[in-house]
């Protein structure tokens, strides 16, 4: 079972969003648990302050570490014997994507850092985070919803989380490349018919068509995956073939 550990200052909008669907069914299949923190609760002063002005001046509230440590120690302590991986979300940290979700869905304990303001004092780097992971260029109010896409998209990787209607195998991403495009009934809405091979049965046909469509989508739309993507000699055929392309 992996367990998430989220300190954030808001924990309402994690338990909001780890309620529904996938998330509640990994927990309820025992794949999954998570906890939220409020950091509030780990300060030592009567004002339970988490933030404070910047050194060297400037606008803007720094977020402490003390608290933080306290958190990530009581985090820890709860689950001795397994080394958690620290993760703070911030926006100057590594970009996240499938990969970074692969190696996290191997873990035991994950605890995520939620940072608020200006982000955490800079030090967190060297002293608490194993992991710095930024979800894109561009800035948010907070690390909560980043907190969600990781959790998110970590725990539907789990063994047993996704039922035989949800595939992983036919994700973007899973093998390098942009997922297929899937079509349902009605056979014509708008006057754009389905594809004739999908309503073929022809299992073969099927896959080739939906295999080239990855690759023809990833070329277009994301120039920089196809380059990285580890191509097949029967993909390379299927590129040069435009005769099965609808
Ligand atoms: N001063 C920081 C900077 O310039 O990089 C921005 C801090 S941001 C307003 C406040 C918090 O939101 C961050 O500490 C982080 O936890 C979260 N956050 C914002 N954008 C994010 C992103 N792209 N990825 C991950 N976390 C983000």
């Amino acid at each position: 079972m992996l367990t998430f550990d989220v300190i954030t200052l808001f924990p309402e909008v994690i338990e909001a969003g780890t309620n529904y669907s996938i998330a509640r069914r990994a927990q309820e299949r025992g794949a999954a648990q998570i906890r939220t923190h409020q950091l509030r609760e780990f300060t030592q002063d009567k004002h339970r302050k988490v933030d404070d002005v910047p050194y060297g001046g400037g606008a803007g509230m720094v977020m402490k570490l003390e608290p933080a440590a306290q958190a990530v120690r009581h985090c820890q302590q709860t689950m001795s014997g397994s080394k958690a991986r620290i993760v703070l979300l911030e926006p100057q940290g590594i970009l996240y994507g499938q990969s970074v979700a692969e190696s996290f869905a191997q873990e035991e304990h994950l605890i995520l850092l939620c940072g608020h303001y200006e982000g955490f004092d800079a030090r967190i780097r060297e002293t608490l985070a194993t992991d710095v992971v930024s979800i894109g260029d561009f800035v948010l109010t907070g690390g909560e919803l980043p907190a969600l896409i990781v959790i998110d998209s970590v725990i539907r990787l789990l063994p047993g989380v996704l039922g035989a209607e949800e595939s992983l195998q036919q994700d973007s991403y899973a093998d390098g490349l942009l997922g297929y495009p899937q079509y349902t009934r009605p056979e014509e809405f708008e006057g754009i018919r389905v594809p004739e091979v999908l309503l073929s049965g022809h299992h073969g046909q099927i896959a080739q068509w939906r295999r080239q469509q990855q690759l023809r989508l990833t070329r277009a739309l994301r120039p920089d995956l196809f380059a990285k993507a580890n191509l097949t000699k029967d993909d390379l055929k299927l590129m040069k073939n435009r005769g099965g392309e609808e």
